[in-house]
């Protein structure tokens, strides 16, 4: 097998801002595993917060040697060998993950939803991602949204109040709350949720900083909303913990190292009873698609990197009125464009 990668800037239709930071653009690198002249896509789309960039999943793949393997079926020693070259990564590693199951999906002639034996009527509805803004923005950005019945609205800076209050003006959809880790004090976070349950809010994601398991499972036994682990949910051995101070986890590929493991999450998951929401980082329809094959499995999905901007190299998973729409070709089902 032969791995091959470019970078690839994803250019965003607005600036994107949360707590960390605000952007116009998101460098990717796209992945291809080619054996007997077939090809599987794959996407890492790195992230600071875990410690990832562009250049770091370039090192990482420049240290992954394929061609010791000569068949692609053996996923788990291949995804094994690769998460034991060095700790973290786990986005190159999620780029990997996702080529490896489009290229076997498409050895076998059928797409990932089927292999993994799941309803593509069950896809749920994706949110739609608000950033961080001026009411005025936010007002237009909310209008661009209408077709798509769930927001979320990111939070966790000076004016929260103010967002929502803008977005209730305007419509009465379902809002989803993502605070960023930004709430310092879990005082704050819970005079926000208690506000923020009154105004119809459906739950909150990562309302503290990921350290303060103990302040995060004070605020949720005195509040009537499901409180979500994002930060604070990265790998599979992160999970067993959470219970004791979240409701559900939101899981990533590209924190997670791809659809291998965020399958195992899911199942620890449901063994504790716990909700499971698939997100994702700003990711071409790659990285989407992905995320959207395994969707089924979760009660809730945040799979709109995609939508967000303006050069999708790939076309795949599509949504209407919000629904995920997977695609019946072989693999993740996705076709190049650039
Ligand atoms: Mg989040």
């Amino acid at each position: 097998m032969l791995l091959r990668y470019r970078e690839f800037e994803l250019k965003l239709k607005h600036p994107f801002k949360i707590t960390r930071g605000a952007r116009t653009s998101n460098q990717v690198v796209l992945i291809e595993i080619e054996h007997n002249g077939m090809i599987g896509y794959g996407e890492s789309s790195p992230s600071a917060r875990y410690g990832e960039n562009v250049e770091t999943v370039i090192n990482f793949l420049n240290k992954v040697d394929l061609s010791k393997f000569d068949d692609p079926f053996q996923i788990d020693d291949i995804l094994n060998y690769v998460d034991s070259i060095e700790p973290g990564n786990t986005s190159a590693k999620a780029g990997i993950d996702i080529a490896l199951h489009d290229l076997v999906g498409k050895l076998l002639g059928v797409s990932l939803h089927k292999l993994f034996g799941l309803n593509k009527g069950k896809t749920p509805i994706t949110s739609f991602t608000i950033g961080i803004d001026e009411p005025k923005v936010i007002e237009q950005k909310v209008k661009e949204a209408e077709e798509y019945p769930i927001l979320k609205v990111k939070l966790g800076l000076e004016n929260d109040e103010e967002i929502i209050k803008t977005i209730r003006k305007v419509t009465d959809k379902i809002i989803r709350v993502d605070a960023n880790e930004g709430w310092k004090t879990k005082e704050i976070a819970l005079e926000k949720i208690k506000w923020l349950q009154d105004e119809g809010v459906e739950f909150v994601e990562q309302p503290m900083p990921a350290d303060d398991l103990d302040s995060i499972a004070w605020v949720r036994d005195k509040v009537d909303i499901s409180i979500i682990a994002d930060e604070n949910c990265v790998r599979m051995w992160d999970v067993p913990i959470l219970g004791k101070a979240y409701d559900g986890i939101n899981i990533k590929l590209m924190k997670c190292t791809g659809i291998r493991e965020a399958i195992k999450m899911i199942n620890t998951a449901r063994a504790m009873k716990m909700k499971v929401m698939l997100g994702c980082m700003i990711e071409s329809s790659v990285g989407i698609t992905a995320g959207a094959q395994i969707s089924p499995l979760a009660d809730f999905a945040d799979l709109d990197g995609n939508l967000l901007i303006t050069n999708d190299p790939f076309d795949g998973v599509k949504v209407q009125k919000g629904k995920l729409i997977l695609p019946d070709e072989p693999g993740l089902g996705v076709k190049k464009l650039i």
